[in-house]
């Protein structure tokens, strides 16, 4: 039997993961779950998985739960002390990094320092901090899994072992990183001014949070993405191209010197991947409907163009900037995606305002946490300062 902790338990990894959780009670139990604020959702899930310990980030939200689930023997927790006493606790053997964005770097190192198998979907505390956080998961023997389904599906196609060591040393020609253009990319470039948060939202083949569902469509998700896999396959930007390919089955491959190509293909539903990692190395039943290749019938393979996707660019010149660029393009990237959200910015204004901000910060080596910690607030700040002078 296996404990799990799931750190952003009522987002839609946390949603994934419980499911496949509920399919096994036999292997696995929750040992502790932790949420920003929704305390409904969180009663729903501490009713139904009993948790020893549930998490909420604010200490009103703290109060309130444990107040509704009083008759349980769950105790609550609050803020960033519960998060890390929970994301380190002897009892749990599994930690699932599912909180969106920067606010998951401290508990997903609290998890590696532990030296636990984290399976990581919060792959923005990669971007930030990869040099740090890979050496963590070195020094401290944690079993690091990655959940984003392009990393699984990399990681299934590459040898055993291949997490931290440098992939282009076993054979390979290629990383292939796939994705699907979001939910804009048959329209028109002008078009693109007016569209609505609620329309970057409506994902055309996956369901995931406001923040990711957002990425996917400007694309910065898979610039994040290539910074990911730079950081968990010890590559460099140039070994791996990113194609789009529309109907997300093939979820990445990886091109060998002798001319194969291995994929991994699936339904798109993250129950595989995070399965997956759960697992590992064994498979167990995900409740994804398998794969019926007839019914699809057709792949499509795409380059993506860098003039409808700006923040493909701008990934890559943070990669080639190093040190804390990833973290200023991180802090950056948050802020405009969430002033889109509240509707204060146009989706067109997502690269500008990050581009701006990007060149209004300095950057210097990620040598340590504070000074990863230290970018992105002076980059939060810059960008929050743009969005009131209006000046990107
Ligand atoms: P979501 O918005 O649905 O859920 C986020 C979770 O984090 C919630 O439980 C929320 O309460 C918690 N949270 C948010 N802000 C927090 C804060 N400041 N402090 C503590 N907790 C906080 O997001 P999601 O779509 O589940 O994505 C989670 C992570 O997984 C992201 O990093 C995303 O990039 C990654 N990811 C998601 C998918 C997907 O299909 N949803 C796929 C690949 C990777
Ligand atoms: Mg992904």
């Amino acid at each position: 039997m296996k404990r799990v902790t799931i750190l952003g338990a009522t987002g839609s990894i946390g949603r994934s993961t419980l499911d496949i959780i509920a399919r096994h009670p036999k292997q696995f139990a929750v040992h502790a779950l932790t949420a920003k604020s929704n305390c409904s959702k969180m009663q729903q899930l501490c009713r139904r998985f009993r948790p020893r310990f549930a998490v909420m980030s604010g200490s009103a939200s703290a109060e309130q739960l444990a107040d509704e689930i009083a008759d349980l023997p769950t105790e609550v927790l609050a803020g960033e002390t519960g998060l890390s006493e929970v994301a380190a606790a002897e009892e749990s053997d599994i930690v699932v990094a599912a909180i969106v964005g920067a606010a998951g770097l401290i508990p997903t190192l609290g998890a590696i320092r532990a030296g636990k198998r984290v399976l990581l979907a919060n792959k923005e505390s990669l971007v930030m901090a990869g040099a740090l956080f890979m050496e963590e998961v070195r020094q401290h023997e944690a079993e690091l899994l990655p959940v984003d389904s392009e990393h699984n599906a990399i990681f299934q196609c590459l040898p055993a072992g291949s997490i931290g060591r440098p992939a282009m040393k076993s054979g390979v020609h290629k990383i292939v990183l796939t994705g699907s253009g979001g939910p804009f990319r048959d329209f028109d470039i002008d078009r693109l001014e007016s569209v609505t948060p609620e329309q970057a939202c409506a994902h055309p083949n996956w369901d995931m949070g406001p923040k990711i569902s957002v990425d996917s469509a400007t694309m910065m998700n898979k610039g994040l993405e290539m910074i990911e896999a730079c950081w968990l396959f010890d590559v460099d930007q140039s070994d791996i191209d990113i194609v789009l390919h529309r109907q997300s089955i093939v979820h990445s491959m990886v091109s060998y010197l002798d001319g194969s190509v291995i994929a991994q293909m699936g339904n798109p539903d993250m129950r595989t991947p995070i399965a997956n990692a759960l697992s590992w190395p064994d498979r167990i039943d995900s409740g994804v409907e398998p794969l019926n290749l007839l019914q699809v019938s057709q792949l499509d393979f795409t380059l993506a163009d860098e003039t409808r996707y700006p923040c493909l660019a701008l990934a890559r010149e943070a990669w080639h900037r190093g040190g804390t660029s990833m973290a200023v393009l991180n802090a950056a990237n948050e802020v405009a995606v969430d002033q889109f959200l509240q509707g204060n910015i146009s989706f067109m204004d997502i690269p500008k305002l990050i581009t701006s901000a990007v060149e209004r910060s300095s950057s210097g080596p990620a040598d340590s946490l504070d000074s990863v910690l230290r970018a992105d607030a002076a980059a939060r700040e810059s960008a929050q300062e743009l969005v009131v002078s209006g000046d990107y």
